[in-house]
């Protein structure tokens, strides 16, 4: 009898809610909302994902960054900008033991442009291109795809100002999720113009949200005096309605900008990479300026940005360093594994290779000879609780192991052990000595980029 897929997940909600149930009532400690575990059967994912970042990245002479999670509450403030939901509703900020006011970091871009400063890297021209990948930390209302503790992988370039840059991190983006194998993903662009042809079009949108203040929600009611631009990010109904004709950013921005951005898309379209215009798109955070873009699905209801990213130049500038040009994106890591897992299948990492052996010498010779394996780079295993060779072949199939060492005492005084193949279900009897280099040998030269 099979059972429907829904069928199993209702009842794996069901354990999760008796198990949470249960905390409460025996005072266990759960982890904080919003903020998972990813447990060992689904890590096969994040490696894939992270491999696969790495491999790409570094192909485009990205360097790897790390930056702490924690860091001064004003770096965010003064970069993200204090009207952005991120910074008003959303920072885990505190005072720490000393009363300095800090923040788990929302986004990477602030550390990565701070890092740069504080280490002169800029002065490198060979380092000026990094990714990073790691947890970020937002207080929203969690939900499938939107979390407070999520991941992103993280890209930023930096000191070069031309248009097919832009395009390059943009195709790179591209060529990462297709390594993937993501499918049914829209690319949106925009241009948030620059801050001079910005503020053309500050003073029109300002007096169009005028002219429908009565609608707007309070929080775009305040917006609209301090960072207008801002409401375009509001979820609430009413103000995305009022939003429907107001003016549109693409028809203010200056020459200059125009000009970069139909660079950007020719060289776009030269690069074979689809893209949809869309002068609706913002972005929710203050330091973007010219280039801007999403790459959004239909697949994860609400949440249906898997990553973003844009221009900005004057950031580096802003935060206290010299005057160099900046481009970068995120994408978040939950999204995208939601998505891959709904459209393919990956597997486990599981042992090669199976010791198993009955007796309490051959358990001792088996215990030698799975470290030997294993220091030869093959992925093996073995039970420790001395059972039956039955329920030992079972825990070999049960971790799909293709090859199964079997050493029972009769062979062990005879010097031997038996190898059986567990895909064509085939056994060998081979000397002791010859295990290992057997192994080395049928396990081939993709040992090593391999689970074994
Ligand atoms: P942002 O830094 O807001 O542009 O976000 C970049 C990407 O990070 C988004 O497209 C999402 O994929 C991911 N992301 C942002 N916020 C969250 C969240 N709260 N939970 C999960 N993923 C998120």
């Amino acid at each position: 009898m099979t059972f429907p897929l829904p069928f199993f997940r209702e009842i794996s909600l069901l354990v999760d809610f008796v198990i949470f149930f249960q905390g409460i009532v025996m005072g266990l400690i759960q982890a904080i909302r919003g903020m998972n575990d990813i447990l060992p059967n689904e890590i096969a994912w994040w490696q894939r994902v992270e491999q696969t970042a790495r491999m790409v990245m570094e192909d485009f002479g990205y360097y790897e960054i790390r930056t702490p999670v924690l860091e001064k509450l004003e770096l965010f403030a003064r970069s993200i900008g204090e009207s952005t939901d991120i910074v008003e509703k959303e920072m885990y900020a505190f005072a720490d033991r000393k009363g300095d006011l800090v923040s788990l970091r929302p986004e990477a871009t602030a550390s990565i442009v701070r890092a740069l400063i504080q280490h002169n890297l800029h002065a490198d021209p060979l380092v000026r291109k990094f990714y990073a990948i790691g947890p970020m930390f937002r207080h929203e209302r969690p939900q499938k795809g939107r979390y407070r503790q999520f991941h992103q992988i993280d890209v930023e370039a930096f000191g070069v100002d031309d248009p097919m840059l832009d395009a390059e991190v943009i195709y790179m983006l591209r060529l990462f999720l297709e390594r993937l194998g993501l499918v049914g993903v829209v690319l949106h662009l925009n241009s948030l113009g620059c801050p001079s042809c910005r503020s053309s079009y500050r003073i029109l949108l300002q007096s169009y949200l005028a002219d429908h203040a009565e609608t707007l929600c309070p929080d775009c009611e305040r917006r609209r005096h301090t960072n207008p631009l801002r409401v375009f990010d509001c979820k609430v109904e009413r103000c995305q309605s009022v939003l429907g004709d107001a003016p549109i950013l693409g028809d203010s921005i200056c020459e200059e900008c125009a000009s970069h951005f139909a660079r950007v898309k020719s060289y776009l379209s030269q690069l074979q990479t689809p893209f949809l215009v869309n002068p609706r798109m913002v972005r929710g955070l203050d330091y973007y300026m010219r280039t801007t873009f999403e790459v959004i699905t239909d697949q994860l209801g609400a949440q249906n940005a898997i990553g973003g990213g844009g221009r900005y130049n004057g950031l580096v500038k802003d935060l206290g360093g010299p005057d160099i040009p900046g481009i970068g994106f995120a994408i978040g890591m939950e999204r995208l594994i939601l998505l891959l897992q709904q459209n393919q299948q990956v597997g486990t990492p599981s042992p090669r290779i199976f010791v198993a052996a009955l007796g309490e010498a051959s358990r001792t010779r088996g215990f030698l000879l799975l470290q030997e394996l294993r220091k030869e780079g093959l992925a093996a295993d073995m039970e420790y609780e001395g059972r039956s060779l039955k329920s030992q072949m079972r825990r070999a199939d049960k971790l799909a192991a293709q090859h199964v060492v079997i050493i029972g005492e009769n062979e062990l005084s005879r010097g031997e052990a038996q190898i059986r193949d567990m895909i064509n279900k085939t056994q060998n009897v081979l000397s002791l000595d010859r295990i290992v280099p057997t192994l080395l040998e049928m396990c081939g030269k993709d040992r090593k980029s391999s689970n074994g």
